[in-house]
Order: structure tokens, then C-alpha cells, then sequence
């Protein structure tokens, strides 16, 4: 394409809230024949809902609430966001001091002078917690149902979980559909469990064996490129500060607009939008200019 082709490209794609680093930019989307798409605030709204409040140890579903609500407020993560907005509907949440997260791991902060531990079973792992095969039991139960489960531990002992559910945002699955018209191969990655990748894949039309699911930030990078490795050129869409390095490793990074600022910066394009639509668009429009489709 002529520099000209592909600056009126850019210009366009800026009328239709479609953010591009540069012209370059739609000259590598062009060759993209696999689509890897972040789960959470992605395909679905990434506005989660607190479902229940499960206490394993001692004290009440409120004081367990309240806890792990003061350290996730400190968090930005979809899941970090509902436990906070769902425990300050009860109450004022008291400040955590000392707070540290680790990206696709969880939050630890101290609260009321009790440390607090939020997240999944390897973040817990790391600080030294460790769930009874019962409480294991009962987490994977609510997992295998279908929701997202977060340990939560007080003074390094497990206190109990709290549930949480997503919504698959209107518009993904035709957009997926167009994304596959388009000659991509559609791959759902995500940190959250297996039952709840399987039914978003199948909400939106993903086959169960291009999902890969419980996967660390660093994982995320690792399927990028063993695609890569298998000759796929890849595009990948996502909004987390978990998704950065995989954005940054795929040849084409797109970030959600509502996203973090880490993924926008290491994405090469941005819709405005947040819509798997807007995604498809912006692949089109990069055909489109190079030629490819009219
Ligand atoms: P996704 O790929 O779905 O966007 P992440 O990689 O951000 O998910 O997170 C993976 C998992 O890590 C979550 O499902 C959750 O178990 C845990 N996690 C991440 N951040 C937090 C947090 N702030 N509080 C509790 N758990 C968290
Ligand atoms: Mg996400």
C-alpha cells in the first residue's frame, strides 16, 4: 500500500474510534489469521457481580466481606472492583495499609491489623497458605458450577471464598462470527478456572479446545507464542495489566479502551469502544486499505 493509502486508513479508523500507533500498524494487521481474545472485560463486560460469601474458618460473612473488601479496593482488577463495591453496599471499609498484588495472582494488604490475603490458590501458596483438602473440596465445587471462586485468608489462614459472575457482553458472539469470516481463528485465554471459559466459549461460539484457561500473565505470553511457533501470525485483544506482555508479544496487540494504561501502551491499536465489533472493524478496515477486501 502507499503511505498515503495507509495514513487515509489510520484516518479513518480514528473516525471510527479505532486508535492506531501508525500506518505500519495496518500493513502487519493485514496477514493476522488468529484472533487470541482475553476473557474477562474482553469478551465479556469485566463487571462482575459478587453471587455469595462462603466462610470456611472463624468469624462472620460480614467481617470476612468487609476484609477482603478494604484490601481489594485498592485493586483495579473486575474482581477486585465487585468484592469492593459489594462490601461498601454493607459499610464503611476501613483503609489497608501495606498493599502489594501480584497481576493474575491476587491482592495482600493489612486491615484493622490483620493481614489480608485475596486470590487464587497459587497466590495464596506463595505467602504460605494453604487450604484443607475440604476447603479445596468446596472451592473446586464452585468452580466446577461455573463461577469465578477468590480464596480469602486473615492472618495467613484461610477464611473462606467469595463468588463471582461475568456477563458475555451484547455483541461478542456476532462479532466473533465476523472475526471467522474474516479468515481468524478464534483462541480464548484467561486466568479465571476452566468451567467458566467453557461457558463463555460457548456463549460466543469458541471451540473448547482453542480455550486455555488458569493462566498466569506469563502463560498468557507463552500461548502467543507457541501459536506463533506453529506459524500463526496473531492478533491478540485484551484490557488487563495481566495481558500486557501478551499484547506486546503478539504481532498484533489491540487494547480495549475502558482498559488498564499498561495494555494500551503495549498495544499497537486501541477501540475506543470496547467491542469485539469494533475489533472485527478494525481488521477489516486494515484489509480494506491494503487492498485485500473491498
Ligand atoms: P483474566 O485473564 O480472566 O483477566 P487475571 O489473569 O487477571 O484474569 O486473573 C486470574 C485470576 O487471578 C483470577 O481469576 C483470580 O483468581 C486471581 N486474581 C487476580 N487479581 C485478583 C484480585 N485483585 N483479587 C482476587 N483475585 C485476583
Ligand atoms: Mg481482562
Amino acid at each position: 500500500a502507499t503511505p498515503t493509502a495507509l495514513l487515509t486508513g489510520t484516518g479513518r479508523g480514528a473516525q471510527l474510534g479505532i486508535l492506531i500507533r501508525g500506518p505500519q500498524v495496518l500493513e502487519d494487521t493485514r496477514t493476522v489469521d488468529t484472533i487470541v481474545l482475553d476473557k474477562t472485560g474482553t469478551v465479556t463486560t469485566g463487571t462482575m457481580a459478587v453471587d455469595d460469601v462462603v466462610v470456611q474458618g472463624e468469624g462472620s460473612t460480614a467481617t470476612l466481606l468487609r476484609l477482603a473488601g478494604a484490601v481489594e479496593a485498592q485493586s483495579e482488577h473486575p474482581i477486585a472492583q465487585a468484592i469492593a463495591r459489594h462490601a461498601a453496599g454493607t459499610g464503611r471499609l476501613p483503609d489497608a495499609q501495606g498493599f502489594s498484588s501480584a497481576p493474575g495472582g491476587g491482592v495482600r494488604g493489612t486491615v484493622d491489623g490483620s493481614t489480608v490475603t485475596a486470590g487464587r490458590a497459587s497466590w495464596l501458596e506463595q505467602n504460605g497458605i494453604r487450604p484443607s483438602a475440604a476447603q479445596a473440596r468446596a472451592f473446586g465445587a464452585a468452580e466446577d458450577a461455573g463461577t469465578t471462586a477468590v480464596w480469602v485468608a486473615v492472618d495467613d489462614v484461610v477464611a473462606g471464598f467469595v463468588t463471582l459472575s461475568d456477563t458475555v457482553k451484547d455483541g461478542s458472539a456476532t462479532a466473533i462470527g465476523r472475526l471467522r469470516d474474516l479468515g481468524l481463528r478464534p483462541v480464548l485465554l484467561t486466568g479465571d478456572n476452566r468451567a467458566v471459559a467453557l461457558q463463555v466459549a460457548a456463549a460466543v461460539g469458541i471451540d473448547p479446545a482453542d480455550v486455555h484457561a488458569g493462566v498466569t500473565p506469563e502463560g498468557k505470553v507463552d500461548v502467543v507464542r507457541g501459536l506463533q511457533a506453529g506459524g500463526a501470525t496473531v492478533a491478540m485483544a485484551g484490557d488487563g495489566v495481566n495481558d500486557a506482555a501478551a499484547l506486546a508479544q503478539a504481532d498484533l496487540g489491540i487494547a480495549m479502551g475502558s482498559g488498564t494504561d499498561v495494555a494500551i501502551e503495549a498495544a499497537d491499536l486501541t477501540v475506543m469502544g470496547n467491542s469485539l465489533e469494533q475489533v472485527a472493524q478494525a481488521i477489516e478496515l486494515s484489509r480494506r486499505t491494503l487492498g485485500t477486501i473491498k
